[in-house]
């Protein structure tokens, strides 16, 4: 339940709550599948006014930037979002054809297609108002007691799939990766970090403002007038406060020893006696265990304090805002329209919904994950595409494999653990080997915010039961048609799906070099993370072990040091610099992707005669193929969210960043000392 991919590549893939609200009408015209083609090296998306040695990432696509404004509903416009727009419109034409109701459709159909056409269902939504969270509003009203909460809480989450007051789930044993146990963690806030609650900038103080503004509109479109309205939305926004001074900052996350408490229930119980543990497991069904870890015990001793401190009737009030704000894409019109004006408007400067068919294809990605990615990676996903990626990720490994043996600074002993753990990553391309069943869930053709929490219950319990079993190495976190990849370092693998090994990130059609660039970069990149600053804490097997020798690591996290030093300088919007804690795990990765990136290039064309193209040198091509991923316009607003929450840094600085530390660059371009996108030797950051 609340595993993440610990390194994503492209966005936070945690999802920000979705908005909803108006739609256009379901009867438009479908377009039959089929993608748009651009090349994965556009020279139209280039700016040659700019100097390439001076603004890289300008030169390469300022001609991009041009063309393609954001959308109105969009909050930030990229090769990536744009990509992942194109696969809406095809998975679109795919559901429109399973959503007709007839006799002959296989199971797999009918559950897409009565998904996608329930939430199509405006007018029975609308009907159906605040009626799928109504007993659960009844119930948090008919609490008679603070030792009730537990109970309740429990199902709640289930439903919700997110953390009501806390995260609960499972997760890999820190210790022994093979082993799932159960897994406690901070929760329970309405905005987007920590550090919204706690900030006193003006920024932050107008965003609270904005928040207690929101909170109080969910309870009035709920039936309270102003008044009580108002005294609800301070309840609410003091318990979060709260809890957000007793939540982990994100950089602090990132230190796994951190999350790392293991214990037994009774420690639990010890830790938090005010809630009522026991219960709480029993209702949501959990198999009997031992051991669990706590991620952040001082989160729950905090919210042990305000279960004792907080009247039942703020609890009450609590949850009646979290569970309407929770499901409130889901529900009619007024709540659809309230969310999205706060959290996609407010707070990512979006200008207007997304049309309703939209956010039931994603709705349907998201739910029915493996079901609809059975149907898309039928129609895009070849046996010959999953061989050359694979060829690929080969490459880029040997070329890893050779880096490290080469290392000036790292110590032979330490070399061996590197080689281990390089050689033990496993390699996922495309899709999953099996796919999940979903024929135990009751999907109806009338009930969207059903389906929802039916499908929701579904993948809480399934989370759950992986408790005390060995672990599913083939599983994957993020459906086939995403555009995005991802290191886990528990599992120690790299997960492609079928959704980004297409033009223009990977593309058949072009020469090696801007392929190499862009996916042979990313693939480098997901590569890196198992030896980043936070990754490299884990061993070949997953588990969380020390593999490096004292002089080694402090080696190591001198040359980290390096990086951090320099992404900390970039602005990301207005005063805002990067917090280079927080992206020094994707900066690492970011450039020794390109590193080995260019390498594996390099031998996988070592007996070929490469030749200029549309003037450009093969080594321009391989350097334009990787900033062109990158391509992308950006809201000053959603920039404000990310510079909190996204570990990436913006794709200016993943480009320019990056190249400015690779000597081959300086060279493929001709750039002369003092330029922007040149270093003195001696500041060059090389970690991998
Ligand atoms: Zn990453």
């Amino acid at each position: 339940m609340i595993k993440r991919p610990l390194c994503a590549w492209a966005l936070a893939l945690v999802m920000m709550r979705m908005a909803c609200g108006q739609s256009s009408p379901a009867t438009q015209k479908v377009q039959e599948p089929v993608l748009p083609y651009y090349p994965s090296l556009d020279l139209s998306s280039m700016d040659k006014t700019a100097d390439a040695c001076v603004n890289f990432y300008q030169y390469s696509c300022g001609g991009w930037k041009k063309n393609n404004p954001i959308p109105a509903d969009q909050t930030s416009w990229s090769v990536y979002g744009k990509l992942y727009q194109d696969n809406l419109n095809f998975l679109r034409a795919i559901l429109e054809q399973a959503a007709a109701d007839s006799p002959q459709r296989d199971t797999v159909t009918r559950e897409i297609g009565d998904f996608y056409a329930a939430c199509l269902d405006e007018a029975a939504v609308e009907k159906r108002g605040i009626a799928p969270i109504q007993g659960e509003l009844d119930a948090i009203l008919n609490l008679k007691s603070a030792q009730e909460l537990a109970p309740l809480i429990a199902r709640l989450q289930l439903v919700h799939g997110r953390g009501i007051l806390f995260s609960g789930g499972s997760t890999q044993d820190p210790d022994n990766s093979e082993q799932v146990i159960a897994e406690l963690d901070q929760g329970g806030l309405g905005l987007p970090d920590r550090d919204y609650y706690t900030k006193e900038d003006e920024k932050s103080k107008q965003t609270r403002a904005k928040y207690l503004e929101h909170v109080q509109k969910m309870f009035e479109i709920l039936g309270a007038n102003r008044e009580t309205a108002n005294k609800d939305a301070a309840t609410v926004m003091g318990i979060e406060t709260e809890l957000a001074r007793a939540s982990m900052t994100r950089v602090d996350r990132r230190d796994p020893y951190k999350l790392k408490h293991k214990m037994k229930v009774e420690d639990l119980i010890g830790l938090a006696p005010k809630f009522d543990w026991k219960a709480y497991y029993r209702e949501a069904q959990y198999p009997g265990f031992e051991v669990l870890n706590v991620n952040t015990p001082d989160f729950f001793k905090e919210t042990n304090t305000l279960l004792a401190s907080e009247p039942l009737d703020n609890w009450k009030t609590y949850l009646r805002f979290h569970v309407v704000d929770a499901a409130s894409p889901y529900l009619s019109s007024k709540f659809v329209d309230e969310n999205f004006e706060f959290y996609r408007k407010y707070l990512r400067g979006v200008k207007e919904q997304q049309p309703r068919w939209k956010r039931c294809v994603s709705y349907t990605d998201h739910n029915l994950d493996d079901a609809l990615g059975q149907a898309y990676v039928a129609k895009v996903f070849s046996a010959a595409l999953k061989e050359s990626t694979l060829d690929m990720v080969r490459r880029i490994e040997n070329a890893m494999a050779i880096r490290i043996q080469k290392l000036d600074w790292m110590s032979p002993q330490t070399k061996e653990q590197a080689l281990l753990k390089l050689h033990g990553i496993r390699n996922k391309i495309g899709y999953p080997d099996k796919w999940r069943d979903y024929s135990s869930i009751k999907l109806a053709r009338d009930d969207f915010a059903g389906n929802i929490q039916r499908t929701a219950v579904f993948e809480s319990h399934r989370q759950i039961s992986k408790i005390g079993k060995p672990v599913d190495h083939g599983e994957w976190q993020i459906p086939p048609p995403t555009v995005d990849a991802y290191y886990d370092a528990q599992m120690n693998d790299i997960n492609f799906p079928a959704g980004v090994l297409q033009p223009p990130l990977y593309d058949g059609k072009m020469d090696d070099a801007p392929n190499y660039g862009d996916t042979g970069g990313t693939i480098g990149h997901e590569l890196t993370h198992g030896f980043d600053d936070e990754g490299s804490q884990y061993d070949a097997k997953g588990n969380l072990r020390n593999w490096w020798t004292k002089e080694d690591r402090e080696k190591f996290e001198a040359r980290t040091k390096c990086v951090e030093g320099q992404y900390g300088g970039y602005i990301v919007v207005d005063d805002i610099h990067i917090n280079s804690k927080l992206t020094l795990g994707e900066d690492v990765a970011d450039l020794g992707g390109e590193i080995l990136a260019y390498l594996a290039w390099k031998d996988a064309t070592k007996d070929k005669d490469l030749k200029p193209i549309d003037g450009l040198t093969p080594e321009q091509r391989f350097f334009i193929g990787f900033a062109q991923w990158a391509c992308s316009n950006e809201r000053p607003e959603d920039l404000r969210v990310r510079a909190a929450t996204d570990p990436h840094s913006p794709a200016e600085y993943r480009i320019n960043g990056v190249v400015v530390n690779m000597p081959e660059f300086e060279k493929a371009f001709g750039c002369k000392t003092g330029q922007a996108m040149t270093k003195p030797a001696e500041r060059v950051c090389k970690v991998w």
